[in-house]
C-alpha cells in the first residue's frame, strides 16, 4: 500500500502541490482527477522519486521511503511507472523491453516475460520491435514492462491519452483487470472524469495543488463538494 502525508512542492514561490495526503491499499485504484496544471504529475514524480518534495513523507507498505532527510532512490522503491508516451526502448525487442528491469536467472526472466506477454495477448510479438507495433500494442508492452518486476505501487500518468477512442475503452478494461490480478496499489492520473468513473475505487479531486474532495466515484459524482466539482463532472452523461 501507498501512503503519502502532507506532501508539498514549491516552484518559484508557488505551492504547486499543497499539503496532499493519500492512502491507497493493495488491489485498489485511486484516480487523481483535475484540470491541467493542478499538480497531478508533480505529485506522481515525487512518489516515483524523480522529484524531491519540500516537505511531507511517503510510505510503501508502512515503510518510510522518503522524507526531507531520508530518501530511497527511485530504482529501489518497488514502484512501476507508466506515462502517456509509453517510452519504450526503441532498440530493444518487446521481450527486451519487458525484461529490462528484471532480476534473476535467464530462465526466470524469460518465464515472467512470456507470462505477461501472453496475459496482454502479445505472445506472438515477443521478438518484434516497438516501431512494428500499433499504439494499442505499444501500450500493452509498456504495461507488461511496468508490471514485470511485481511493483507494490503503480503510478500511471494519463496512460490512455495517446490511444484513439475506438481502442480506449477495451484497453482500459484489460488494463484494470491485469492491475487487479497483480494486486498493486494504483494511482492513476487523468483529466477525464469518465475514465475515473470507469476505473476508480476511489476518486481524489485535485485543484490548485490541493485535494478538494475524496471518496467513492458514486459519492463524488452524486455529491460534489463544490461548484467547480459539479462543473467538472457535467460533461459526463
Ligand atoms: P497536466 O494535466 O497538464 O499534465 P498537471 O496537473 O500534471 O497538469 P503539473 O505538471 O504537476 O500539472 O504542474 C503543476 C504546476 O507546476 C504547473 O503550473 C507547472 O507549470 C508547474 N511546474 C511543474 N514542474 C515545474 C518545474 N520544474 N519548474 C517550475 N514549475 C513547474
Ligand atoms: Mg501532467
Amino acid at each position: 500500500r501507498l501512503e503519502i502525508r502532507n506532501l508539498v512542492r514549491v516552484f518559484d514561490g508557488r505551492r504547486v502541490v499543497d499539503d496532499v495526503s493519500l492512502h491507497i491499499r493493495a488491489g485498489q485504484v485511486t484516480c487523481l482527477l483535475g484540470p491541467s496544471g493542478c499538480g497531478k504529475s508533480t505529485t506522481l514524480r515525487m512518489i516515483a522519486g524523480v522529484e524531491m518534495q519540500d516537505s511531507g513523507e511517503i510510505y510503501v507498505d508502512g515503510k518510510l521511503i522518503c522524507d526531507t532527510v531520508f530518501r530511497v532512490p527511485p530504482e529501489r522503491r518497488e514502484i512501476g511507472l507508466m506515462f502517456q508516451d509509453f517510452a519504450l526502448f526503441p532498440h530493444l525487442s518487446v521481450a527486451g523491453n519487458v525484461a529490462f528491469g528484471l532480476k534473476g536467472s535467464r530462465e526466470e526472466k524469460r518465464a515472467r516475460v512470456e507470462e505477461l506477454l501472453a496475459r496482454v495477448s502479445l505472445g506472438g510479438h515477443i521478438d518484434s520491435y516497438p516501431h512494428q507495433l500499433s499504439g494499442g500494442e505499444q501500450q500493452r508492452v509498456a504495461l507488461a514492462r511496468a508490471l514485470a518486476p511485481r511493483p507494490r505501487i503503480m503510478l500511471m500518468d494519463e496512460p490512455f491519452s495517446g490511444l484513439d477512442n475506438r481502442l480506449r475503452d477495451g484497453i482500459r478494461d484489460d488494463t484494470l483487470a491485469l492491475l487487479k490480478e497483480e494486486d498493486a496499489a494504483v494511482l492513476l492520473v487523468t483529466h477525464e472524469p469518465e475514465e475515473a468513473m470507469r476505473m476508480a475505487d476511489e476518486i481524489a479531486l485535485m485543484r490548485g495543488g490541493r485535494i478538494v474532495q475524496q471518496g467513492a466515484p458514486y459519492n463524488v459524482y452524486t455529491r460534489p463538494a463544490d461548484r467547480a466539482a459539479v462543473a467538472f463532472f457535467s460533461d459526463i452523461n
